[in-house]
């Protein structure tokens, strides 16, 4: 058996076979490509423990909130001893303890109008691991913009979803939701939130972010749906809209504008 610590070359490798034989030979993985990791909470946490098993090479990963006991059950990365702690901070030692080459970059912040483009546009992929819906549709608009892939993640009570574009940005998230929803929005502050079911949006997230970074593009123009108490996974297609504001024949969004989004709602994660 050839020599590696953990998290470095053997699951690595052991990934790409894997991918190569999910995109049918056609592309290898290139997971030392930068993934930006936008919300380092429930489904920020097991995304990133997947990526890292899978050799990714680095992650920037953004976020501006503290640790709370409450949220311990979905926040895996975190004990007891984080508590009160910056998220980042424990999010960055924790995964400097279990794979020290892995190079993070943490950002304290949220993605907003005004920083959402940038942190985009210096990303391989972005992973949306928010929980409201005004930073899902901004993180959805500046990705597009930029020309990057996305995949949003998002977890309520026992319910996931979950779904990635790629670069070319069609069928995107507005071709499934055009606007945010007008009014109070159910969130995981309101609704509560199950923490197994944010582990399966997470390793889900992870998922399809190596799939399309290593060109395999078949679990994109769909959504994952998966229902805790159903046990039931479900794929469901999303017909790219010819009048997409975003990526329709005549877009309207050209820009990221701070008028066009809620203020969040809920920055659980
Ligand atoms: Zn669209």
């Amino acid at each position: 058996m050839p020599k590696a610590s953990a998290g470095q070359r053997l699951p690595h490798a052991a990934h790409g076979r894997l991918v190569d034989t999910a995109a049918r030979g056609r592309h290898r993985p290139s997971v030392a490509r930068r993934i930006l990791l936008v919300g380092a909470g429930g489904i920020g946490a097991p995304a990133a423990i997947a990526l890292a098993h899978a050799g990714v090479g680095a992650l920037t990963i953004v976020d501006d909130d503290e640790v709370e006991l409450s949220n311990l059950h979905r926040q895996i990365l975190f004990d007891d001893t984080d508590v009160g702690r910056p998220k980042l901070a424990a999010f960055t030692d924790a995964l400097a303890r279990r794979w020290p080459a892995l190079e993070v970059t943490a950002i304290v912040g949220r993605a907003l109008p005004d920083t959402a483009l940038g942190l985009c546009a210096g990303a391989s992929i972005v992973i949306d691991a928010t929980d409201n819906f005004a930073t899902r549709f901004l993180l959805a608009d500046a990705a597009h913009l930029a020309g990057v892939p996305v995949v949003h993640a998002a977890a309520v009570r026992w319910h996931a979803t979950v779904m990635g574009v790629t670069a070319v940005g069609r069928p995107c998230y507005r071709c499934l939701f055009e606007d945010p929803p007008i009014g109070p929005a159910i969130d995981c502050a309101t609704a509560g939130v199950v923490g197994p079911v944010c582990g399966v949006a997470g390793a889900l997230a992870a998922d399809r972010a190596l799939r399309i970074l290593a060109g395999d593009t078949s679990a994109t123009g769909a959504i994952t749906t998966y229902d805790g108490l159903a046990d039931r996974l479900r794929q469901l297609p999303i017909a790219a809209r010819a009048d997409c504001p975003l990526c329709g024949a005549s877009p309207t969004i050209r820009g990221v504008l701070a008028e066009r989004y809620m203020p969040p709602e809920c920055d659980l994660g």
